[in-house]
């Protein structure tokens, strides 16, 4: 890779919310104090480096940034407080606004206020957009299609899919090309043979299967409360069952939809609670609101040093999150009751109107690292000496 030098790196770094790492003398105490350094990956000592010296296109190549958990360990250590974590943090917000092609990442980080004005007036928009559609609201029963048609919801859900697909696809190319090729990988030694496909199997089970979903080096590693606080109070569990929660209602959704294609059940029809779909959302929903509500609070005190610096951005996500999982849940309770409750219409309005939102900016903010991670850990599997035959990758410097 060429080594071109951009002297306003480390500036617009800190637009992203980066400490100042000038005294950062490269002593290697975060390095060492990092429990997911291995031979494979040596951070942050390397990134800190990469933006002293303005190596842009490094930094934004480097696995490490997706690898990292934002435990604050390394902060711990650090002898100058140049807070090596906040810095990782901020490196990835900046990797994420440059791999978006479209711009709105970078805004989003970078103007908290019109990010914020951007989305209050989405879900207004998305709001009267609905709403300009509804039809009457049935006394008897909570007939929510009656009232926001259910073509509507599902048109307008797959215009924005089809954005969040199309940008999102964008970012992952532009990461993928990135980090692949800084990690010796080519469309050959991924899938060009055999065994090459094997490799990339047993990678993308290590990544998606055993670090995302299983959250295995988090839980083990990288869990400073794991002697103090029980499971349900750590970190590692508010953030899997914020991902657990938002994976399980996609899946009932998906679900849901399936059954109405096949003529089992149409959308919106009264099921008992233990009906398994909606069981399933249930379940999924007590998670997500649960994992939201522990992350803001851990977020609003602000106590451990992997919290201590938020974006507006960072509260944009949390808090479209939250609401989406509580509306979902008053929506619900209001489908149960025996009479319909008015108010039962206008939380479905604000339900839809937020979840179409948070799907829209989920490139474009944190959420947008469900997908880079994982990519960058399977790209870490793919290039470790304990997959590969032969170890013919040189490890980088710490
Ligand atoms: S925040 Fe934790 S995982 Fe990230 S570099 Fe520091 S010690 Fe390592
Ligand atoms: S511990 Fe602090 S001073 Fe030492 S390399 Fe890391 S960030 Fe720099």
């Amino acid at each position: 890779m060429t080594a071109i030098v951009d002297t306003e790196l480390l500036s617009d770094l800190q637009r992203y919310g980066a400490a100042d790492v000038s005294a950062c003398f490269s002593c290697g105490s975060c390095t060492a104090s990092c429990p997911l350094v291995s031979d494979d990956a040596t951070f942050p000592r390397r990134i800190i480096r990469y933006a002293q010296v303005g190596l842009r296109e490094q930094l934004l190549s480097s696995k490490e940034l997706w690898t990292c958990y934002a435990c604050g360990e390394c902060s711990e250590t650090c002898p100058t407080q140049a807070e090596p974590s906040e810095f990782m943090a901020a490196a990835r917000r900046y990797a994420i606004g440059h791999y978006d092609r479209t711009g709105l990442a970078r805004m989003m980080y970078t103007r908290p206020v019109l990010g914020t004005v951007l989305a209050l007036a989405l879900a207004v928009f998305f709001a009267l957009f609905m709403y300009s559609a509804r039809g009457p609201q049935s006394e008897a029963s909570l007939d929510i299609f009656t009232f926001i048609p259910e073509a509507l919801i599902h048109d307008t859900g797959i215009a924005v899919m089809i954005i969040v697909f199309a940008a999102g696809l964008l970012g992952v190319a532009t990461m993928v090309r990135a980090v692949g090729r800084a990690e010796g990988l080519t469309l050959g030694t991924v899938v060009g043979s055999w065994s090459a496909l094997k490799l990339s199997a047993r990678a993308l089970w290590l990544a998606l299967g055993v670090e995302t979903l299983g959250q295995r080096r988090y839980r083990r590693d990288c869990d400073a409360d794991a002697e103090v606080k029980p499971w349900y109070l750590r970190r590692w569990f508010f953030h899997a069952a914020t991902m657990w929660g938002f994976l399980g209602l996609l899946l009932a959704t998906i679900l849901d939809y399936g059954l109405a294609l096949l003529g089992i059940k149409e959308t919106g029809t009264p099921v008992p609670i233990w009906y398994p779909v909606r069981l399933l959302g249930t379940v999924a929903g007590i998670l997500l609101v649960y994992g939201a509500t522990m992350l803001i609070v851990q977020r609003y005190r602000g106590q451990e040093r992997s919290v201590r610096h938020s974006s507006a951005a960072d509260w944009i996500l949390l808090v479209l999150i939250w609401v989406t999982g509580v509306t979902g849940f008053a929506l619900e309770a209001a489908l149960y009751l025996p009479s319909a409750p008015a108010w039962g219409y206008w939380v479905f309005l604000f339900h839809v109107a937020v979840a179409m939102e948070l799907i829209l900016l989920a490139p474009f903010m944190k959420l947008a690292h469900a997908v880079y991670r994982p990519l960058a850990l399977s790209i870490q599997a793919l290039g470790s000496s304990s997959l590969r035959p032969s170890g013919d990758r040189s490890s980088g410097e710490a």
